[in-house]
């Protein structure tokens, strides 16, 4: 890299956002810089090779669902999508007091699809509980993008208890699903960011889960490599981008810690909202002042993933989630043995994630390990003679943006208040919750600035009798 080199485009930041948005740009012929703090590229879904247990582990284990559908068209055009093992039929399996409930994954025209886990609800809910979602199952089915914003001021637990919500509903369904997919307490969630996720799991059936067969670094980091270079541009690491030269209402480039200026029309930053508030104080312009607050305001949940490798299998599926327990450390677990094709001749190795309040960052390595193992215990009775050859334990300070009250309004769109700088990145507005999807949509978001044409698919809408609702009440 030359003191002032020059390119179409610069990326700041290689995750996710950052190397699909640069990706798309190469494909249309563009030179784009890509400029990664870190040693390794992939950001928040990364992997490495960890020596101790001779496996690619992860930052943490991530899903892929049939939602992602940009994640997915970015891995069909680097060649990796084979490497999802998809799990069609069963959503999830539930771990709750030592008994395993299959939740079903149906295509039934939805609503109709709910009735296929109706008989497990109300086994565990009973009638007069599983009936006290019907005004949330009504306003879910009606609200519209305007609606939904409207609730962003009110956090999910005082929402849901205004429509009467049973305690145990709450509890069972509620506290399980937002902190394994939106990552936050009910208490200081957005009611806008939960009747979001409730009315696509209303209103859209058939989603399921899939896992990735390789480390996650090696689903997209060399194929979107490989596509930036193609073209002449390259992806820096250790190239740590300090602030953005603006001058006059336009950007012309990036300046890096290490004092280089590179110039280019376009500046793409596509980071945390944690990374992209210091950048932007440093940065100095008046201009930018409003984003800078705004990113501040964006929290990152903590979370505590562990790997366990062991001398046996614990049975034969991918992938479970523990109802929620305040008491409990881990939330979702998946079996890389029964998804790695090269892992499946051995015990199982099992990762976890624990997350928010439960990641616990104030307990050693050694009482992490102990836990997720008796966690373990409580999923197959093998594990209790179980040894660990291996484990890993990592922590992430800021792993997903929590969507507290306030956010959902607040989520910045691709551009800014300067001209030529452009905003990617899962917490952007994308219209889902943060995510690899979020992160892959917001690049296509970037990109069709850029290039004036669209990129990014509709944000997923209702169908079946929920969106014929949607749409008779909008006539
Ligand atoms: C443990 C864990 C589990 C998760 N589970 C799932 C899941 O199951 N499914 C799912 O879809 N999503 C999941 N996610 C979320 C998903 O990983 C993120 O939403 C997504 O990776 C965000 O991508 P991004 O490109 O927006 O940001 P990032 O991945 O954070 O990329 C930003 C990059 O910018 C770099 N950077 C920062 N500052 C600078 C600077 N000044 N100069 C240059 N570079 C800089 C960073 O090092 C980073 O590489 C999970 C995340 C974690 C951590």
């Amino acid at each position: 890299m030359r003191e002032s080199s020059t390119f179409d485009a610069l990326v700041i930041g290689a995750g996710v956002a950052g190397l699909f948005c640069a990706t798309e740009l190469a494909d249309a012929g563009l030179r784009v810089g890509v400029l990664e703090a870190r040693a390794c590229p992939g950001g928040r879904a990364r992997s490495w090779h960890h020596a101790g247990m001779g496996l690619e582990v992860d930052v943490g284990p991530h899903v892929i669902s049939s939602e992602h559908v940009h994640f997915m068209r970015m891995l069909r055009r680097v060649g990796t999508a084979t490497q999802v093992d998809w799990q069609p039929g069963i959503l999830v399996t539930l771990l709750e007091e030592r008994r395993l409930l299959d939740v079903a994954s149906v295509s039934w025209p939805p609503p109709l699809h709910l009735l296929a886990n109706g008989p497990m609800t109300l086994r565990r809910l009973g009638v007069r509980a599983s009936l006290s979602h019907w005004p949330v199952i009504r306003e879910a089915a009606r609200v519209d993008e305007a609606g939904l914003r409207a609730l962003d001021a009110v956090d999910a637990f005082s929402w849901l208890g205004s429509k009467g919500m049973a305690a145990e509903a709450i509890d069972w369904f509620w506290r399980s699903t937002l902190l394994s997919l939106l990552n936050v307490p009910l208490e200081e969630c957005s009611a806008a960011s939960a009747l979001r996720i409730f009315r696509l799991m209303l209103g859209r059936s058939g989603y399921h889960f899939g896992f990735p067969r390789v480390g996650l670094s090696q689903l997209y980091v060399p194929g979107c490599s490989a596509a930036i270079r193609e073209r002449g541009g390259e992806v820096y690491t250790r190239s740590a981008v300090r602030a953005l030269d603006v001058q006059d209402g336009f950007v012309r480039g990036v300046r890096l810690r290490s004092g280089a200026l590179l110039l280019a029309p376009w500046c793409i930053l596509a980071l945390p909202p944690w990374h992209a508030a210091p950048l932007l104080a440093r940065t100095r312009e008046p201009l930018l002042a409003p984003l800078q607050a705004t990113a501040r305001r964006f929290l990152g949940a903590p979370y505590t993933s562990t790997v366990l490798a062991l001398d046996r299998r614990l049975g034969p599926r991918r992938f479970w989630a523990r109802v929620w327990d305040p008491e409990d450390l881990n939330t979702d677990f998946y079996d890389l043995a029964n998804i790695r094709p090269e892992l499946a001749g051995a015990g199982s190795v099992v990762a976890c994630n624990a997350i928010g309040p439960n990641a616990h960052p104030e307990w050693s390595e050694q009482a992490v390990v102990a836990r997720t193992l008796q966690e373990l215990q409580d999923f197959a009775p093998a594990a209790r003679e179980a040894r660990v050859l291996g484990a890993s334990v990592h922590r992430i300070r800021g792993a997903v943006p929590q969507p507290r009250p306030g956010t959902e309004t607040l989520r910045p769109g691709a551009r800014t208040a300067v001209t030529g700088l452009l905003l990617a990145g899962d917490w952007t507005d994308t219209a889902l919750p943060c995510s690899m999807e979020s992160a892959a949509r917001s690049a296509a978001l970037a990109a069709e600035v850029i290039l004036q044409r669209t990129i990014a698919l509709a944000p997923p809408e209702t169908y079946g009798l929920v969106g014929l609702l949607r749409s008779r009440r909008a006539k």
